[in-house]
């Protein structure tokens, strides 16, 4: 499942899931492109490792949720990289509450970087996947888009977006040699769930058929299988790494 000389942008890849996918990315031979936003020891971290795999790594510092963020951290990615090949769109964040309590503010910066972010790193690269007709493109939703969650109603409201935003794009990129597709973790042992309470993470054990909670690394492995030509013929798909949480 080579990708050597393939370039990738993994946002959010100074920890978690986004940082276990950038070293796999390394790891198969890709350059690859991290973005955060306030951890910069961790994506310093990440851009060591890449590069001790003989690769070309970057991280760059740009919030996903704003458009001139992005277009600038595009400009530093012209400046390094031919092209971008491959983006996993991974930076997300939870504000979690019930609904009744639930301030506007929580629901539109959820809205801002899960799902905004996603519109505006797609856009920021898919004319030039466009040109040079070919591009992969996988969205980190979440099983809670599918199944939905009580206190997550603005992160699940977000991550069916994702879904939404995954198909539809799909179809619209298919003829170019695009694939679009959405991973759906369940529940991955990161800073993200870490917060979590502890009766709140045993109960959620429990409705796991497997029984265990996942890891970084189980999502890592389908985003390099999509962004291989071995996953060539798959689109607009919406693959669930869960442990058979919902199926
Ligand atoms: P995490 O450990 O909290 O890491 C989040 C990453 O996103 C960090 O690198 C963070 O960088 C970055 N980030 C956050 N806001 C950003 C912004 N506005 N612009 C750019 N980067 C930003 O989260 P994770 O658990 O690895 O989750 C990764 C993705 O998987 C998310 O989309 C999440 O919704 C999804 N997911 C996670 C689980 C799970 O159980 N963990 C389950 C389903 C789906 P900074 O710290 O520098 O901001």
């Amino acid at each position: 499942m080579s990708l050597i000389e393939k370039t990738v942008l993994v946002t959010g890849g100074s920890r978690g899931i986004g940082r276990s996918i950038a070293l796999l990315f390394a790891k198969e031979g890709a350059n690859v492109i991290i973005n955060y936003t306030k951890d910069e020891e961790g994506a310093t971290d990440v851009i060591k490792e890449i590069e001790s795999l003989g690769v070309k790594g970057l991280a760059i510092k740009a919030n996903i949720s704003k458009a001139e963020e992005v277009d600038k951290m595009i400009d530093e990615i012209k400046e390094n990289f031919d092209r971008v090949d491959i983006l996993i769109n991974n930076a997300g964040i939870t504000k979690d509450g019930l609904f009744i309590g639930m301030k506007e503010r929580d629901w539109d910066k959820v809205m801002e970087v899960n799902l905004k972010g996603v519109f505006l790193c797609t856009k920021a690269v898919i004319r030039k996947m466009i040109k040079q007709k070919h591009g992969k493109i996988i969205n980190i939703s979440s099983i809670v888009g599918i199944i939905g969650n009580p206190g997550q109603v603005n992160y699940s409201a977000s991550k069916a977006g994702v879904i939404g935003f995954t198909k539809s794009l799909a179809r619209e990129v298919a003829s170019r040699n695009i694939t679009v597709n959405a991973i759906a973790p369940g529940f991955i042992e990161t800073d993200m769930t870490k917060i979590l309470p502890e009766d709140v993470k045993r109960n959620m054990v429990e409705t796991i058929p497997m029984k265990k909670y996942g890891k970084p690394e189980d999502v890592a492995n389908l985003a390099v299988f999509l962004s291989s030509d071995k996953a060539d013929y798959i689109t607009g798909q919406v693959i669930h790494v869960d442990g058979g949480m919902a199926m």
